[in-house]
């Protein structure tokens, strides 16, 4: 293995793979993946991963997810079949009041040309017939998916490495040191220096900004999911709290708690997210759970990506965000112009890290 690299990027998730692949495809200058443990053992290991733009708030925000959505196609193109469906989302409402904040979501979203379609209970049930009867409505975009978040990882890993670049998992970075036109990243087994260093660290990212002096705003909030056996396909659309997966699998839930790293999975929790998908798809009483499992968000303060340079640290990067998955092949675009040519091919001043010193 080198030790000498033109970058090298700590974390090798859904986030830090997306950037080590869109990088090797624009430079061949060596580039090293850092995980302390494997790239899915993180957040992208335990996710939903939905690719979600409908109801992202504010609608600048969702107007970036939907940039990142519409990569998907293209993307599972160029590094093969990551099982990405367009499926279309619903959010159903169970009653009337929900129906004008739709209509307002839906006008909001017209302005940056996202089409969010408020439907009447016999629309959503038409479109979703096995739907509780006592829906009252439901916002539907015809954008939103999903994706399976191990082949996604594993795809661009393979294309990342087939493009030259190495991994070294099982090797937690656990000192950086500042040199002048360099880095010296001290990792398990043994010292790498590089030119551009790359945070994406996901939830521990405030603990890896702690080996640079940055503050890097990044909690934790644990979710939990039930898997049901596999099912004969009867869901058509990726439904705000649960999709059905192309193994026929259904994964229920979306529960935020603030537990710290605790991955636990907890009965009050299982018990609750049964509920609400039995509520949503009152079918779904009879499907055996067959496990269920918790992951961590990283969560920054504010809810918002931070991502870019970080102010006062030449040639040092951060990447870290909730909605990783939906983001990741913008992300990964907009981090590779940025160490490439030292800007964005679209603005991403308002996602700077610069934000939280104000
Ligand atoms: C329950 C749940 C549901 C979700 N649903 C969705 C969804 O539907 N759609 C969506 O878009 N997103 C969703 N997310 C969020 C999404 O999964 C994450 O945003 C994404 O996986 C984060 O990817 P990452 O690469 O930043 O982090 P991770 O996958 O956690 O990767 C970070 C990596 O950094 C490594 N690392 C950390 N510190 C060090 C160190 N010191 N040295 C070396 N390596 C280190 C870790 O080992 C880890 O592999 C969900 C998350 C949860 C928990």
């Amino acid at each position: 293995m080198d030790r000498s690299y033109e970058t090298i990027i700590i974390g090798g998730g859904v986030v830090g793979s997306s950037i080590a692949y869109h990088l090797s495809e624009q430079t061949k200058e060596a580039v090293l993946v850092l995980d302390q443990k494997f790239p899915l053992s993180g957040t992208s290991g335990s996710t939903q991963a939905w690719v979600w733009v409908h109801n992202k708030t504010p609608s600048w925000y969702a107007e970036f997810s939907m940039y990142s959505a519409e990569l998907y196609s293209y993307l599972s193109k160029k590094i093969g079949d990551v099982e990405f469906k367009r499926t279309g989302g619903l959010s159903p409402f169970f009653n009337e009041a929900d129906r004008e904040k739709a209509v307002r979501l839906a006008e909001a979203y017209e302005q940056i040309g996202i089409k969010i379609k408020v439907l009447s209970r016999e629309e959503a049930l038409e479109k979703e017939p096995f739907l509780n009867p006592d829906v009252v409505g439901a916002t539907y975009s015809a954008i939103d998916g999903n994706v399976n978040p191990f082949r996604l990882v594993d795809r661009y890993m393979r294309a990342a490495k087939k493009n030259g670049v190495q991994y070294s998992t099982y090797n937690k970075v656990t000192e950086i040191q500042k040199m002048p036109g360099k880095f010296i990243v001290v990792s398990e087994k043994g010292e790498f220096s590089c030119k551009n260093l790359i945070l994406a660290g996901g939830t521990w990212s405030r603990e890896l900004g702690k080996l640079v002096d940055v503050n890097i705003p990044i909690n934790q909030l644990r979710g939990q999911i039930l898997v049901t056996e596999p099912l004969k396909p009867f869901l058509n659309y990726t439904i705000s709290g649960l999709r059905q997966a192309f193994n026929g699998e259904v994964l229920i839930g979306y529960s935020m708690e603030q537990e710290g790293f605790n991955r636990a999975t907890t009965l009050d929790v299982i018990q609750e997210t049964a509920n609400m998908a039995v509520h949503y798809v009152p079918s779904l009483k009879k499907a055996k759970v067959v496990r269920a499992f918790s992951g961590i968000r990283a969560m920054p303060e504010d809810g918002f990506p931070i991502l870019g340079k970080i102010p006062g640290v030449e040639n040092l990067y951060v990447a870290a965000t909730h909605s990783g998955v939906t983001l990741s092949p913008l992300i990964g675009t907009l981090m590779t112009e940025l160490i490439l040519e030292g800007e964005t091919s679209i603005p991403i001043d308002r996602y700077s890290i610069s934000r939280f010193a104000k």
